[in-house]
């Protein structure tokens, strides 16, 4: 890096003497993370991705002066989960269905705009709605993923295409939702689809030109017909059973960071394809590498270590949450870590240099183990959490997990680690029909079983138990510093700065920074709609910026919309740029009262209203929502003027007449008579609608 940063210090001198303008600042990148906190040039800020800004203009003591210095409508009310780059003046943020925008960060004038024009049917394989999470940067171009597989390589300028690559077998369920990385010259990416059957892997593909350098599978294939490399030959041992018909899973969606220094480049590997261990791999085994955090050299993808969170992976808790590398003090002695809060509840610190686990301790209740054990590295579980085949078992975690994808932010200053922590409960339980053909979603677990009860006293209780709070962990004590509960378990990531702050956004529609120190809330803004985006912050002109992408979206979103705060309600997605003494109007977005048609009546027998709420619940809970109660992401199926309409309803259904806007056909799944009881539950629903049965409590 010093010799580097020497090189742009003699081109400077250099040009200084022969009276040329100074070289194009857009040779500078994430490489010069360190020397340019004025910056925001890679996902996590610098390669060790701990979202610290060494900013410090805006503090404890003058935030309350934070005002909002410019916004810019993105455009859609879908998922908005974009990290936005700042590098040299221009704003780099990518919407829903992979639109990529850029902006002068100064004022939010548009510079450019750019639309992969992805397939709208491809939204039928998504876990989590049309997400992206954000764009790449290096030497002057911009690199993006998209929901079809693709990575695409544009001119940071003008938008301009460069490249298209496909990266996934484009006839399977697979996606990209997560932001690329770059180190020395290659793009890394990986995919997502270990809901619907797929074998994950991360690739390195060539900056300038696209091509391919490498791929590292993160499970073995079929073993006859030989595996990729002798690490895929090893992790065959771990598996039992003919996995591969299944795809396997561990796909690598989302977290990577690169220590340069000792050249090693990490990413975290998700859950098992189907969850259901008893039928992934029957005999059980540790799965390798399912959930682990794996250590490759970037250049080759050659394996260095790996450390495996959950071995034997069953409750779809990923190892893709954010991975943060940090030096701390442990027993007297400096150490490199790299410390991860994976969905299965417990906060890791390991040794980045060999894989070897420092320590590890709860940060939220769980009761599926009692501890890790610190010599082996390896979970105490709790018998009856190993579902299988067995009794279903109420869990803590669930598998939206203690944490998900949203980003956690790590302090230098403060030496804590804030960590957006989400609590709710979930029985597990065997999908006795389970059948690998079925179309869409399909775990291996019954859905109905995480219904929300219908009685009162037992609503009442779950609701208590879902929770979501902001907390402040130290990793060296494995103990909370403090924390704020939140109205809501979904809320946004977390940036920190050397101003001695916090800031995240919620499912109350609003950014907040809290003391860095003791969270303490000392300010606030009203964004109109909820955040799960994570803030950032830069610096032009002499003046600090906070920006973050507001937006509401995600898997619990889609889920669970009888669940949230009313003001998180869906409104169009916007960049939203602060300032001290910022004075910009936020424009008040439309009503969206939703107009409910006169309902049809209901003519099923009981009977058929209780088969069609199993159908239901095993192919439309997981988008359209628990108990048909939309969050508005997605249209509310009760309110639907296809209710009525029986013909037009199956045309939907089973004849996809929606396909192109992402709604899968489940002719292979459903007969004519089973669509049918699907909306006599649906006008149950709507007749007696979920969200007014308790209400006042
Ligand atoms: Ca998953």
């Amino acid at each position: 890096m010093h010799k580097r940063f020497g090189v742009i210090a003699l081109a400077l001198l250099v040009s200084a003497c022969s009276k040329e303008a100074p070289p194009p600042a857009t040779h500078l990148d994430i490489v010069d993370a360190e020397q340019h906190p004025e910056q925001w040039f890679s996902h996590g800020r610098t390669y060790s991705e701990q979202r610290f800004s060494p900013l410090k203009q805006i503090t404890r003591d003058n935030v309350d002066e934070l005002g909002l210095a410019w916004s810019f409508d993105l455009g859609t009310s879908r998922g908005i989960e974009t990290t936005p780059l700042v590098v040299n003046g221009v704003m780099y943020a990518t919407a829903t269905w992979n639109v990529v925008y850029a902006l002068d960060a100064r004022t939010g004038q548009p510079l450019w705009r750019f639309d992969p024009e992805v397939d709208r049917s491809k939204a039928a394989d998504l876990c989590c709605d049309v997400v992206n999470r954000g764009v790449a940067y290096w030497q002057g171009k911009i690199y993006t993923g998209t929901i079809d597989g693709r990575l695409i390589a544009l001119d940071a300028k003008t938008g301009e295409k460069l490249w298209d690559v496909v990266t996934v077998d484009q006839s399977k369920p697979y996606t990209i939702t997560g932001a690329p990385r770059v180190v020395k010259g290659k793009v890394l990416i990986g995919n997502g689809g270990a809901e619907f059957g797929v074998r994950g892997y991360i690739s390195a593909y060539d900056a300038d030109s696209g091509k391919q350098v490498w791929r590292f599978y993160t499970v073995p294939g079929n073993p006859q017909e030989g595996h990729e490399s002798e690490i895929m030959a090893e992790a065959a041992k771990t598996w039992t059973g003919r996995w591969w018909q299944y795809g396997g899973g561990g796909t690598v969606w989302d977290s990577m960071a690169y220590d340069p220094k000792l050249d090693l480049l990490y990413f975290g590997v998700g859950n098992g394809s189907p969850w259901n261990q008893a039928i992934r791999s029957p005999e059980g085994g540790d799965n390798l590498f399912l959930s682990s955090i794996v250590a490759v050299k970037p250049d080759t993808g050659e394996y260095v270590w790996h450390y495996q969170t959950t071995p034997g992976e069953t409750w779809d808790y990923t190892a893709t949450q954010h991975l943060v590398l940090a030096e701390l003090t442990i027993e007297g002695a400096k150490r490199k870590v790299i410390m991860q809060a994976p969905k299965n509840g417990f906060f890791y610190v390991i040794d980045r240099e060999t894989g070897e686990l420092i320590s590890a301790n709860n940060y939220v209740p769980v009761n599926w183990a009692t501890h890790i054990d610190p010599v082996t590295g390896r979970p105490v579980e709790v018998p009856e959490a190993r579902w299988g085949k067995r009794a279903p078992y109420l869990q803590l975690p669930g598998p939206l997990g203690a944490h998900n994808w949203h980003p956690t932010a790590f302090s230098p200053q403060t030496g804590l680690v804030y960590i957006p922590v989400l609590e709710t409960p979930y029985v597990y339980g065997d999908d006795e029909n389970f059948q690998q053909s079925d179309v869409g979603w399909n775990v291996g677990a019954n859905p109905g079983l995480g219904s929300l009860p219908s009685d009162k006293a037992q609503y009442l209780a779950l609701r208590a138990a879902v929770k979501g709070r902001l907390l402040a962990w130290n990793p060296v004590t494995q103990k909370p510093a403090w924390k704020v509960e939140h109205n809501s378990p979904w809320n946004g990531g977390v940036l920190a700065t050397a101003g001695g702050l916090v800031f995240q956004g919620n499912a109350d529609a609003k950014l907040v920074a809290y003391d860095a120190a003791t969270g303490e809330r000392l300010w606030d803004h009203f964004a109109q709609t909820g955040i799960v985006a994570p803030p950032i912050s830069y610096e032009l002109d002499g003046e600090q910026y906070i920006a973050v992408a507001s937006g509401w979206g995600g898997a619990f979103t889609l889920i669970y919309g009888g669940l949230f705060p009313a003001e998180s309600a869906p409104g169009v997605g916007r960049l939203l740029v602060f300032k001290l003494g910022g004075k910009a109007p936020l424009s008040e977005l439309a009503s969206r009262a939703a107009t409910k048609p006169s309902l049809p009546p209901q003519e099923a027998t009981a009977e058929v209203i209780a088969e069609g709420q199993a159908l239901y619940n095993a192919s439309c809970l997981v988008c359209h929502g628990d108990h048909a109660v939309s969050s508005g992401l997605l249209p509310d199926l009760r309110w639907s003027p296809l209710l009525g309409l029986k013909d037009a309803w199956n045309s939907v259904v089973l004849g996809g007449a929606r396909a192109g806007q992402g709604m899968p056909v489940f002719a292979s799944d459903l007969d004519e008579a089973e669509s049918e009881a699907i909306r006599q539950y649906v006008i149950s629903e709507a007749r007696l609608p979920f969200e007014d049965r308790f209400e006042g409590e």
